[in-house]
């Protein structure tokens, strides 16, 4: 149950881990607190009430701190389902309607968003007849799998919140790891979803994985790569000889921009790569092709993703 309230009585703020679970109290603006409480049963399709809430503070912390009023009660759980297809014909799930684990790690709305942003130019393409209507096929192959490891990995965090002797020793072991470096950067990549990696095949490391928001010279002046995507559209950045890159057939739909990059390419967990003399950018973010200092597989990723080659 979580709700914001007013009491009479200071309550004991801050996390209680005991037999009846985790529960927390943390002080808001004015008189206000957040609550987050366990219930041992919770019957679907309840509305929590006031007297619901004050009951299981009691239950809990012994007392309902002279419980006045809750500007809002809800419930959640840790419930995890996914859809077993995101794709059905013409039927796309996304966001909760794909995916429901718990709150823990706070990664829901952030894959949601990053399903509908891996959906959205794809969609338009087809719609617009650009590309066949198998590119929608795409969107549960790359997505599917990064909902079941958030699946996964939010089951891990529920489980190590339990209290109990054995689960306590798992969590301070846990801890001890996550403070050397190289265990937290691979859990922080995982949480925060920048580790994700598209299986587009073997080649450059950048290959399927969110490019880097690198700040790039270009003719308009210095500007941060992901301004580029703002359009929704693909972008080809080239590194190497201005106008070495020829993609006249695509030229429509793709924009070709002349770039100057000096500093490291770092990716999150991966740590760093070697530069590329271009890169292919989806409008989601994600690198297509990455090329050096040869043009092989352009015409193949451009293909793929952005649609067949314009005639003549
Ligand atoms: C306590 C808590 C903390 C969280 N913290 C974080 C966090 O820190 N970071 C994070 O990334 N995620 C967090 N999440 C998860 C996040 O809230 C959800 O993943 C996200 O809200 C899902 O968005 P959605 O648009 O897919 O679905 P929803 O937010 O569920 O939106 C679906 C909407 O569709 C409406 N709807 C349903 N049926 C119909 C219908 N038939 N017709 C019309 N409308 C309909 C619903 O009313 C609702 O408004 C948290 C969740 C909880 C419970």
């Amino acid at each position: 149950m979580i709700a914001e309230i007013e009491t009479e009585e200071e309550p004991q703020w801050g996390i209680r881990r005991s037999e009846k679970g985790i529960n927390a109290l943390a002080k808001l603006d004015g008189k206000s607190a957040r609550v987050v409480l366990n219930e041992p049963n919770v019957s679907q399709g309840d509305e929590p009430t006031l007297s619901d809430l004050r009951k299981t503070l009691i239950t809990v912390y012994g007392t309902d701190f002279g419980l006045r009023s809750a500007a809002y009660i809800s419930r959640f759980t840790d419930m995890t389902r996914q859809a077993a297809r995101y794709r059905d014909r013409r039927v796309l799930l996304a966001g909760d309607a794909a995916h429901v684990h718990s709150p823990k790690g706070g990664q829901g709305l952030n894959i949601g968003v990053q399903d509908a942003v891996n959906l959205g130019w794809k969609l338009a393409q087809v719609v617009h007849g650009t590309s066949p209507e198998n590119l929608l096929d795409t969107y549960h192959a790359e997505r599917h799998p990064v909902g079941a490891r958030v699946l996964r990995n939010t089951m891990a965090l529920t489980a190590i919140d339990r209290c109990d002797d054995r689960i306590d020793a798992l969590r301070e072991m846990m801890c001890e790891l996550v403070q050397k470096d190289e265990p937290r950067k691979l859990y922080v990549a995982m949480i925060s979803g920048l580790d994700v990696h598209y299986d587009f095949g073997n080649g450059h490391p950048l290959l399927g994985r969110r490019m880097p928001d690198l700040e790039v010279v270009t003719a308009k002046g210095p500007l941060r790569v992901f301004t580029l995507l703002h359009g929704g559209r693909p972008v080809l950045l080239n590194f190497g000889e201005a106008g070495g890159i020829e993609i006249a057939r695509w030229a429509s739909r793709v924009k070709v921009i002349e770039a100057k990059y000096q500093g490291v390419w770092e990716l999150p967990a991966l740590g760093v790569v070697a530069a590329p003399t271009a890169v292919l950018i989806r409008p989601d973010g994600y690198v297509a092709w990455a090329g050096d200092l040869t043009q092989e597989g352009l015409a193949d990723a451009l293909t793929t993703w952005f649609g067949p080659a314009a005639e003549g």
